[in-house]
């Protein structure tokens, strides 16, 4: 079990990190919102405990950024935020549980555990094309059960096109579904991502590439087709 302890105030973090890594869980520490997003983009994490007040941002508007981007990794609060109302804005920004500081290890490690234990009830559905699957949720994708690697941007972008397989997606569109992963996009991010994962989905035999419609935007088009 692989946890992200998203939290800048070194002292908690070593306060935290210590039983978390004494119950057995390998633990992942940072500091910002940046690093979060980073770091599940990378590693596929089981569980995500976020402070809300982060230097470069809200853990509230991290964890609606991550849900919208499709992570359905249980993700705990701990706050100081204390009020029914913040408790209520904090679950609906889609995490799963919430625990108020102070509040004592015994307590944190069992709420690490009650979420563990739950499905994936969040789990979305798997997009297919052609032999291609995409688990949203996993961050999985493969072909005819072969895994294929691809970063975040490149599962993001294979997503969306395949939510439209077949039709022509809008160069706009694609850059409005990266730009929720909080990066700069330069001018030609768009055809850099696009040609990277046109290589991998041609290394690994997908039979399915992405043709570019000129002036438009691209679509998912299998290579057998006329
Ligand atoms: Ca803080």
């Amino acid at each position: 079990m692989r946890l992200l302890l998203v939290e800048d105030s070194l002292r908690l973090q070593e306060l935290l990190a210590d039983p978390l890594r004494r119950a057995g869980y390998g633990l992942d520490a940072v500091g910002t919102v940046a690093e979060l997003l980073s770091s599940v983009a990378v590693v596929q994490y089981d569980l995500i405990i976020v402070d809300l007040g982060l230097p470069d941002g809200d853990g509230l508007s991290a964890i609606r950024s991550l849900r919208s981007l499709g992570h359905a990794t249980p993700i705990l609060i701990i706050t100081a935020r204390g009020s029914v109302e913040d408790r209520v804005i904090g679950l609906d920004s889609g995490a799963d549980d919430y625990l108020i500081k102070p509040f004592n290890h015994a307590e944190l490690l069992a709420r690490v555990r009650a979420l563990l234990r739950r499905p994936s009830e969040l789990q979305g559905p798997v997009l297919k094309f052609g032999g291609v699957e995409l688990d949203e949720a996993r961050g999985e994708v493969s072909c005819s059960g072969k895994p294929i690697e691809l970063r975040l941007s490149e599962r993001r972008l294979l997503a969306v096109l395949m939510r439209r397989s077949g039709s022509v997606v809008a160069k706009s569109t694609i850059e409005d579904a990266l730009s929720e992963i909080g990066r700069e996009l330069s001018a030609n991010a768009v055809e850099v991502l696009v040609s990277r994962l046109r290589k991998a989905l041609s290394e690994g035999s997908t039979g399915v590439t992405i043709e570019t419609v000129r002036g438009i935007g691209y679509r998912l088009r299998l290579n057998e087709e006329p």
